[in-house]
């Protein structure tokens, strides 16, 4: 791109509920398309849509983006949750930009390329019905054209309802622009409808009002999903009656579920809060966002990206045409690969509203009340230590490992043997392990290797004891039943890692347990 001092890209949603996951992507390539060449990226609120208003909506919006990282330069912001603006070509929020519109709307009306329209709803529904029947598309018949002036002035001093339309020259013929993703697109004024560009109620349409505020904020790149292609056309002619240079436009390819429809609320969560919620973290969501559509380009097969990388790497000639599959199971892939590379503090901090969101934990709490903070604390920690690599998702925190958090197993003492063996022989196992963990001392209960390295040696020990390898006996002979009294259950961590996670006294306690169920 020659000119990239002057890049100025703009996220421009609607408010009316939370932010989609395909509006993060679009803000997402705004941004990283500006923090690539240099330049203003601005948040533009298009609220003109009077019966669409969603109270909350946007400042649910300006949070979530700020969350997400994904900083506007100018545009609307909260100060101490207060509204407001910064730049200088504001205001940002169209409703309050009324005036402007009515007045390029004069222009347009002065210079013949709009007309007021006053025709009913009834006759406009009529006029449908009967193109759909002959099979034409339906197109507004320039009716209300044909007024003469007189009657115009008269019917508006009457205070009549009416539109104003744009004036669609058929004999102006084929529309064609660059797609910066697309590559060439065309279409023909013949198919092109008078649109209403300002509606009865003074508002302005999305169409008139995305063109001006495009023009007079001085965006140099329209990048917007591709359900917003077909309205490009109809932009270019705004652009060419009110006689305002063109901007570049790029349209992002749509997003798909897996079975290639359009991505909906039908088929799972579609709102970036939703997925913060079950406990994605926001780098995973940028970067798997990111990868929705675009990729650095041939050769590469990283996956991985910091929003530092991203925005070094991000080529706008390398976003995708086709449709890009919102692949849930690669986002928990990755999600699990950030949650793997977080330090124990920062996922510490990140896993806090998900421990107390889980009934389990509220009733572990509830059960030890006598805990200090910090001996809470390092109980959660070693919670994390150990699922740290297996976590998915932050809500998954202790969903398998139930154990951890009661104090009452149940379970059938048949479990505790080790396949052939019998209670007589995992007694004697549980019993060795009872004697080396409560000799163990305190300080070494801190550090999960040692307890591993000490119940291993012992499980080896014991092997070697029962005749080693060659009778056909190994450490789960002892490793088996001490998992089982730790958990009571058939599948979990290891025992060093159960009894780092629940502690000494814990341990001993449950062990003493399994060992009276063996009678
Ligand atoms: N207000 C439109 C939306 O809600 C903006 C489309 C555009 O970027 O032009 O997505």
């Amino acid at each position: 791109m020659s000119d990239t001092k002057n890049v100025r890209a703009r996220f421009a949603p609607s408010p009316t509920g939370q932010l989609h996951v395909g509006g993060l992507r679009t803000a997402l390539y705004n941004y990283l398309l500006v923090k690539n060449l240099g330049g203003s990226y601005i948040l533009r609120i298009e609220d003109t849509d009077q019966n669409r208003f969603v109270p909350g909506a946007l400042e649910n919006l300006i949070h979530i983006l700020d969350e997400m990282g994904v900083h506007h330069d100018e545009g609307l912001f909260f100060d101490n949750d207060v509204l407001i603006q910064k730049g200088n070509y504001g205001p940002y929020i169209q409703s309050e930009r009324l005036p402007l519109y009515r007045e390029y709307v004069e222009k347009l009306l002065e210079t013949g390329k709009a007309y007021h329209c006053f025709c009913s709803m009834t006759r406009l529904t009529t006029l449908r019905e009967e193109q759909t029947q002959k099979k034409m598309a339906p197109k507004y018949d320039k009716y209300c054209l044909s007024l003469s002036h007189e009657e115009v002035e008269e019917r508006l001093a009457s205070h009549e309802p009416y539109v104003i339309r744009l004036n669609v020259d058929e004999a102006r013929g084929e529309i064609v622009f660059d797609d910066l993703v697309r590559g060439r697109v065309s279409i023909h004024t013949k198919d092109i409808d008078d649109q209403v560009l300002m509606k009865s109620d003074g508002f302005p349409t999305y169409h008139l009002a995305n063109v001006i505020d495009d023009h007079l904020m001085k965006i140099s790149h329209v990048i917007r999903g591709e359900e917003w292609i077909s309205s490009t056309p109809k932009h270019i002619l705004i652009y060419e009656a009110l006689e305002f240079p063109l901007p570049k436009f790029a349209h992002l390819p749509l997003l798909l579920n897996p079975d290639k429809s359009k991505l909906s609320k039908r088929q799972g969560d579609v709102a970036v809060e939703d997925y913060l919620v079950k406990g994605y973290l926001k780098e995973t969501l940028v970067n798997f966002v990111a990868l929705l559509g675009w990729n650095p380009g041939a050769g590469s097969t990283q996956e991985i990206f910091t929003l530092d990388e991203l925005i070094e790497k991000f080529d706008i000639s390398q976003i995708h045409k086709s449709g890009a599959v919102f692949d849930i199971k690669k986002l928990d892939w990755m999600n699990a690969e950030y949650i793997k590379r977080l330090s124990l503090d920062v996922l510490y901090e990140q896993a806090l509203p998900f421990f107390s969101d889980k009934e389990f934990f509220r009733a572990w709490e509830e059960n030890h009340q006598q805990l200090t903070a910090d001996e809470k604390k390092d109980f959660m920690k070693r919670v994390l230590e150990i699922e740290q690599d297996r976590l998915v998702k932050l809500s998954d925190i202790g969903e398998n490992n139930p154990f951890f958090f009661t104090d009452t197993l149940t379970y059938e003492s048949a479990l505790l043997n080790w396949k052939e063996n019998t209670p007589s022989q995992t007694k004697e196992a549980l019993e060795k392990a009872l004697t080396i963990l409560t000799d163990l001392a305190d300080e070494k209960w801190q550090m999960r290797e040692v307890l591993e390295k000490v119940l291993m040696e012992e499980a080896e020990n014991h092997a070697k004891s029962l005749g080693g390898a060659e009778a056909g006996k190994g450490k789960g002979d002892f490793l088996w039943p001490l998992r089982v009294a730790l958990t009571g259950a058939q599948r979990s961590p290891s025992p060093f890692d159960v009894a780092f996670v629940i502690g000494k006294t814990e341990s001993i306690r449950r062990i003493a347990l399994a060992l009276q169920k063996l009678g």
